[in-house]
């Protein structure tokens, strides 16, 4: 009996080693990850600069305190504050926390406002985290039920619908602030259409409303830009990020800016680790890292080049209902729940994930090579082809019933 908590449905592998986009189990046989534990290793596994980085940080120092200074974690948000115009960040270990963080400058922001109940707009299909303020503002069922009483204090409208913002800033004098991931992950891949969130500038500046996005799974490079606000060249004013920051160290960040930047006085907020050397030279190398190898550009052309790709191929198809994401976070959404193709994939050494169980996910990582994107259609476009194969054959076998 196994003494972890039943809290994943866990596929029956475990991984000893990893190198580049590739893992080993225990037998040595051989995994092509196009997952990146979910977003988190953009620089794939072992990569010689990082590893080198963190065995000088863990021999020096891998803990203080946030009681004292910490120069690296000052060198850090100077590094994400020049990165992304922002103007200064909480620190913390995790994308909820960052969000927690977020919800929290949201509140403080509204009381200073003389708001005595101040709410967020949250969207529909989100995911922001398990904590119970982070459950509260995701917008899925499964992920609340059996938590209840939810955190008072959201107001949730559909995914990329400006109106419905516009009757909610309309009609609720207790908002404060939107919270939104302009590319939805969890949620099936949902992008945004282009003026999105231009409108919702605007509509928060018309009402002195904070604009939050969850960068925790679309940031740090993932859709080619260091961050996806920045394709539109619209600014938040708070951000959550974390995944990706550290290439697998947890470290979670909630950057702010303008009206946001300085809420939190002492006393307000803090974490035991959040921000500790150890995580901090872990991220600052991952910056450097992917900066230096261009690995943003790689995302791009790579991620291109798959939906390209699965378009041509199965983008076709009866059952294939859209091919779609930024850089190198990919959805094809399905007719019909598919996630036993996630042991499939397994089964032929290939990592994938499907969410909201008709969307297979792709987030490899962000220096994925053009052979390894060949590996990986060739292994996934033959899968479902099968797959929608036999939807198609146990329909009709169900109309001649
Ligand atoms: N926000 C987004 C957009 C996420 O995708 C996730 C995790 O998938 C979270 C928040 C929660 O992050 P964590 O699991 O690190 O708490």
């Amino acid at each position: 009996m196994s003494h972890v908590m039943d809290t994943y449905a866990r596929l029956p592998v475990a991984f000893e080693r990893g190198e580049g986009s590739w893992l080993w189990d225990a037998n040595g046989k051989r995994y092509l990850d196009a997952m990146s534990g979910v977003a988190v290793c953009g620089l794939g596994h072992g990569h010689p600069k990082y590893v080198a980085a963190l065995r000088d940080q863990v021999g020096r120092l891998v803990h203080t305190s946030n009681l004292y200074r910490i120069t690296l974690q000052e060198k850090l948000a100077e590094r994400l504050a020049a990165i992304s115009g922002m103007e200064n960040v909480f620190f913390c270990n995790s994308g909820c926390e960052a969000n927690e963080a977020a919800i929290k400058l949201a509140r403080l922001y509204g009381h200073k406002k003389n708001v005595e109940a101040p709410a967020i707009v949250v969207l529909e299909k989100a995911f922001h985290g398990r904590t119970i303020a982070t459950l509260s503002a995701t917008g899925s069922r499964k992920v609340q039920a059996g938590f209840e009483p939810l955190l008072a204090g959201f107001v949730r409208v559909p995914f990329d619908d400006l109106d419905a913002v516009r009757r909610v800033a309309e009609g609720n004098r207790s908002v404060v602030a939107v919270l939104v991931e302009l590319l939805q992950g969890e949620g099936g891949v949902n992008v945004c259409h282009e003026g999105y969130l231009r409108g919702l500038r605007e509509i928060c500046d018309a009402h002195d409303w904070l604009l939050m996005l969850d960068e925790v799974q679309s940031g740090m490079g993932r859709t080619g830009k260091w961050f996806a606000f920045q394709h539109s060249g619209v600014m938040p004013d708070v951000m959550p990020l974390a995944k990706g920051l550290g290439n697998g160290v947890p470290i979670g960040a909630c950057l702010a800016a303008g009206p946001a930047a300085h809420l939190f006085k002492p006393g307000n907020h803090g974490s035991t680790f959040g921000g500790n050397p150890l995580a901090c030279a872990a991220a600052l190398a991952t910056i450097d890292i992917i900066e230096e190898e261009r690995l943003m550009e790689n995302a791009v052309k790579t991620g291109d080049f798959i939906r390209a790709e699965l378009a041509r191929q199965i983008g076709g198809l009866k059952g294939v209902r859209e091919i779609r994401g930024k850089g190198l976070m990919i959805g094809i959404e399905l007719e019909h729940p598919c996630g036993e193709l996630v042991q499939q994939a397994l089964d032929r050494g290939m990592l994938i994930n499907v969410t909201v169980d008709h969307v297979i996910r792709l987030l490899p990582p962000l220096n994925f090579k053009t052979e390894e994107a060949g590996l990986l259609l060739a292994t996934l476009v033959p899968l479902v082809t099968q797959f929608l194969d036999r939807q198609a054959a146990s329909q009709a076998a169900a109309q001649t019933a």
